[in-house]
C-alpha cells in the first residue's frame, strides 16, 4: 500500500503538496478517504469497452483536471460521492464483476491512485481477469504511467487541447498539451496500442491504448491541431474516438461558446481532418441532441441509456 503518496501529495501535475491524510485538499478537492460518485454497469462507452454487458465504471468524486466546462460537473465541481474504505470498494468491485462487466474502468483516477492499484492488486488475487482500464483526462506526469501500468490493461486517455493557451482558460495550465501527449507516450510504450477488437462486442478489448477527444463548441481549430499533434507523433494506426456529446453545463453561462451545443458542420469538420489525416480506427458520434450521453450522478443510474434506469 502507497498511502504515504497522499501525504505530500504530488499525484497529479498540480503538486499541490497538500497532506490528504491529515484531511487537508489540493485542488482536486479531495482528502485521502477515497469517495464513489457511481459504480455500475456502463453501456455508453465505446462499444469495443462497453461490449454486450457493459463496462464496470468507476466514477471517483473530484477531479486534479477540472475544466470548468466538465460534463461530469457534479462529481468534479460539486463532490458528489460516498466515501469508500479499501474493503468496502474491494467488495462492490468483486459484486460489478460478478455482474458479468468487460472490464473494470476507473473514471478520473488520478488523485486516487494508491487506492486504485490497492484495490487492483486485491482483485487480481481474488482471481479477477477481465482487463482493468485507466480513463483519464490527460493531465498527467509521464512518470506516474508506468506506475499505473502494473495493474492496468488499457488506458482511455482523452487529449482535449493541443493549445496551450485554451488550457489556461479552461483548466488553468498551459502545460497540458505537452503533458498530455508525453503522458499518451509512455501509455504506448507500456502497453501499445489498443488491439483489434471483435465488433459484435461479444469480445471486448482486452489491452492498449484508445486516445479520446471531445470537439468543443467554437473550438475547431484546437480539435484540428489536437488531430495534427497525435498525428505527427503516433502515426495514423493510432485509434482514436472523437466525440460531439458536448453539452454545457451551468458553468458554462457567460463562457462565450462554451454556452451551446455543438453544431454539426463543426463536427463534421473535424471528422473530415480524421480522414484527411488517415486515421483508420475511429469512433465517431453521428447523433446529436442525445442526452443520455449527459449523465444525472444525482440518480442511481445516472446515464438515461442503461439498462434500468
Ligand atoms: S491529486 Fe489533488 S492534492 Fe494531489 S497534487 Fe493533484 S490536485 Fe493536488
Amino acid at each position: 500500500m502507497d498511502w504515504d503518496r497522499y501525504r505530500h501529495c504530488t499525484l497529479c501535475p498540480r503538486h499541490c503538496g497538500a497532506d490528504r491524510l491529515a484531511g487537508r485538499t489540493g485542488f482536486c478537492g479531495e482528502t485521502a478517504a477515497c469517495r464513489i460518485a457511481s459504480i455500475g454497469p456502463h453501456f455508453g462507452e465505446e462499444p469495443c469497452f462497453s461490449g454486450s454487458r457493459g463496462s464496470g465504471t468507476v466514477f471517483f468524486s473530484g477531479c486534479s483536471c477540472g475544466c470548468f466546462f466538465c460534463q461530469n460537473h457534479q462529481i468534479s465541481h460539486e463532490h458528489l460521492g460516498d466515501e469508500y474504505t479499501p474493503e468496502r470498494l474491494f467488495e462492490a468491485l468483486l459484486e460489478l464483476v460478478g455482474k458479468g462487466v468487460h472490464n473494470l474502468n476507473f473514471v478520473t483516477p488520478d488523485h486516487f491512485q494508491p487506492h486504485v492499484l490497492e484495490v487492483c492488486r486485491r482483485l487480481r488475487g481474488a482471481g479477477v481477469e477481465i482487463p482493468f482500464l485507466y480513463n483519464c483526462s490527460g493531465y498527467m506526469e509521464r512518470e506516474r504511467v508506468p506506475v499505473m501500468a502494473e495493474m492496468m490493461d488499457i488506458f482511455l486517455p482523452d487529449f482535449k487541447f493541443a493549445d496551450p493557451l485554451l488550457a489556461q482558460r479552461c483548466l488553468g495550465d498551459p502545460r497540458y498539451p505537452e503533458l498530455a501527449v508525453a503522458a499518451i507516450a509512455e501509455m504506448i510504450s507500456c502497453v501499445g496500442l489498443l488491439k483489434p477488437w471483435d465488433e459484435t462486442g461479444e469480445r471486448p478489448a482486452r489491452r492498449g491504448v484508445l486516445v479520446r477527444h471531445l470537439v468543443l463548441p467554437g473550438e475547431v481549430e484546437n480539435s484540428l491541431r489536437v488531430l495534427e499533434t497525435l498525428h505527427h507523433r503516433f502515426g495514423p494506426e493510432l485509434p482514436l474516438s472523437v466525440m460531439s456529446q458536448y453539452r454545457p453545463t451551468p458553468r458554462c453561462a457567460n463562457r462565450g461558446e462554451f454556452a451551446r451545443t455543438l453544431h454539426a458542420d463543426e463536427y463534421r469538420r473535424v471528422c473530415d481532418r480524421v480522414e484527411e489525416l488517415g486515421f483508420y480506427r475511429v469512433f465517431i458520434q453521428p447523433e446529436f441532441g442525445d442526452e443520455n450521453f449527459l449523465p444525472d450522478f444525482a440518480r442511481d443510474q445516472p446515464f438515461a441509456g442503461n439498462p434500468g434506469s
